[in-house]
């Protein structure tokens, strides 16, 4: 499973080259895509096969068949990672569960590469893939994340970028934080972190941020220490408009004042509700 460049050709690695050399049969996604690739390197594969969603059962038994026979099997998608939102997984499934050895040559991946640069801080992140494509589902989708403490890595098609946008403005709020990650190590690399609301409108009024090939980060609800307790003054003025107000009422009107967190004012105004009564 050998990892290909997602766009900078010279980030091939040595290891990546090296296998190319040896190997008796490479397996691409799209022969034409990896087939450029070898003859940019001047590596002329001893045979290039097709193999892709549709045959990749079919092809699992004849790698392993290969294998047996001591060949050296590549396999690549057309840019990235194989098996990341791209073929493979089943052919390294079938490999393994054949008793046969399967090794991974890592290399780029347009997930990683987006996280690496986004300087986002949550200290997890859930791989998604790609959206669904159509808007009921990919709404559905979108609101189990409403309260995300991680952020969320989607790759989106150019096409469905606005749509996608305007279903997470809906879903999970304009001020939500994204950061588009474009054509990456190409020429036109674009990376940029804003507002939900307003990445809309900067994708809505540049066409050419709905060209190329996209990563799209959710990023993380930021999480509430619980720990951190309340300040002195939130607490006194909690106190002061829970006297007079009903709990729900005095826990917003003290966030406002104090900018002390809404929930923890009012677990505590329904703490001090039995000592008013
Ligand atoms: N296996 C690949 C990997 O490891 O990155 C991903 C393959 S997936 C079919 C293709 C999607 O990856 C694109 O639609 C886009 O969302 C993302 N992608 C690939 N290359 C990219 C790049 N240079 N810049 C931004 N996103 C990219």
């Amino acid at each position: 499973m050998l990892a290909t460049p997602i766009g900078n050709l010279a980030d091939i690695t040595a290891r990546g080259l090296a296998a190319f050399g040896v190997a008796d049969v490479v397996c691409a996604e799209d022969t034409r895509v990896t087939g450029q690739l070898l003859k940019s390197y001047g590596i002329h594969a001893t045979r290039l096969v097709s193999l892709r969603e549709h045959n990749e059962r079919s092809m699992a038994e004849q790698v392993i068949n290969w294998l047996r026979e001591d060949q050296i099997v590549v396999q690549v998608s057309d840019a990235g990672t194989p098996a990341v939102s791209d073929p493979g997984a089943r052919l390294a499934q079938a490999v393994r569960a054949a008793g046969l050895r399967v090794c991974p040559i890592p290399g780029p991946s347009a997930v990683i590469a987006a996280l690496s640069a986004s300087g986002l801080t949550a200290p997890s992140f859930l791989f998604h893939g790609f959206l669904p494509p159509k808007s009921g589902e990919r709404r559905r989708t979108l609101a189990q994340w409403s309260a995300a403490p991680y952020c969320v890595v989607c790759y989106e098609a150019p096409h469905r970028i606005e749509d996608s946008l305007s279903d997470i403005v809906a879903e999970l709020g304009a001020d939500r934080p994204l950061l588009l990650a474009r054509e990456l190590t190409k020429t036109f690399e674009t990376l940029r972190a804003q507002s939900a609301g307003e990445m809309l409108e900067w994708v809505r009024s540049d066409a050419n941020q709905r060209r190329g090939e996209i990563v799209l980060i959710i990023d993380a609800v930021p999480r509430v220490d619980d720990d951190e307790a309340l300040p002195p003054d939130a607490v006194k003025t909690l106190e002061i408009l829970a006297a007079e107000l009903p709990t729900r009422q005095a826990a917003q009107l003290a966030a406002r004042i104090t900018g002390a967190n809404k929930k923890k004012l009012y677990d505590l105004a329904l703490s001090l509700k039995p000592e008013r009564e």
